[in-house]
């Protein structure tokens, strides 16, 4: 059976380049190079294109290192089951184990584990923003979040001679949260014809 993969979420702000991310892989791959089986944590397919004649999958190991479909390192392989008596990078097991990608083996004390899926934030990215929100009414006391349709009230941003504009309290997201960009979250948001969108450039998807 195939696990899950987590987002490949990342701090750098790159714009974003047709890649899309992979939800589920095979539990061990191996690439010609490597001198035992590692785990995957994320993957991302990058179209093919000017630079690249074929599609490339690149995926990123628990341990840090990644492989890809294509590219000097030779073929990978992917497999759900070991062959019997194939040694495992024990780096990539215990963080793909302590990270709650597999459910607790029979045997290990319970593991505990902060989720580092992308659980939607406690407060709103839309909160204090002036860009993520619009006035419902002329005076600018109520709006709308761009984030998640929340309608809440507005206040000034700042202080006395440090206020810079207005945007709605701090609030819970509400039901229509937006989709997470699968590189950034909700952490880069910003405002594009009417809509809170990723600063990279992630098209966010349909459903
Ligand atoms: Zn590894
Ligand atoms: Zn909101
Ligand atoms: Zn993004």
């Amino acid at each position: 059976m195939p696990v899950a993969l987590l987002p490949p979420t990342t701090n750098s702000g790159g714009a974003w380049s047709g890649q899309t991310p992979l939800t589920e892989a095979p539990r061990y791959i191996r690439g010609r190079g490597n001198s035992r089986w590692h785990r995957v944590r994320s993957a991302v397919i990058y179209p093919a294109g000017h630079v690249r004649a074929a599609d490339v999958t690149i995926y990123h190991y628990w341990c840090g290192p990644s492989g890809g479909s294509s590219g000097k390192a030779g073929p990978l392989w992917l497999v759900d089951d070991l062959p019997p008596g194939e040694p495992v990078c024990g780096t990539c097991v215990g963080r793909a184990l302590g990270a709650g990608q597999d459910d607790t083996p029979a045997g290990l004390p319970p593991l505990l584990f902060s989720p580092r899926w992308q659980s939607p934030p406690t407060v709103c990215p839309g909160s204090n923003k002036q860009d993520l929100m619009v006035a419902l009414n002329q005076r600018i006391t109520v709006g709308q979040c761009l984030v998640c349709g929340a309608i809440e009230r507005v206040h000034a941003l700042g202080r006395g001679y440090n206020a810079y504009g207005y945007g709605l309290i701090k609030h819970a997201p509400g039901e229509d949260l937006a989709n997470p960009c699968p590189f950034h979250a909700w952490s880069q948001l910003v405002e594009r014809k009417g809509q809170a969108v990723c600063r990279c450039g992630w098209p966010g998807n349909a459903s």
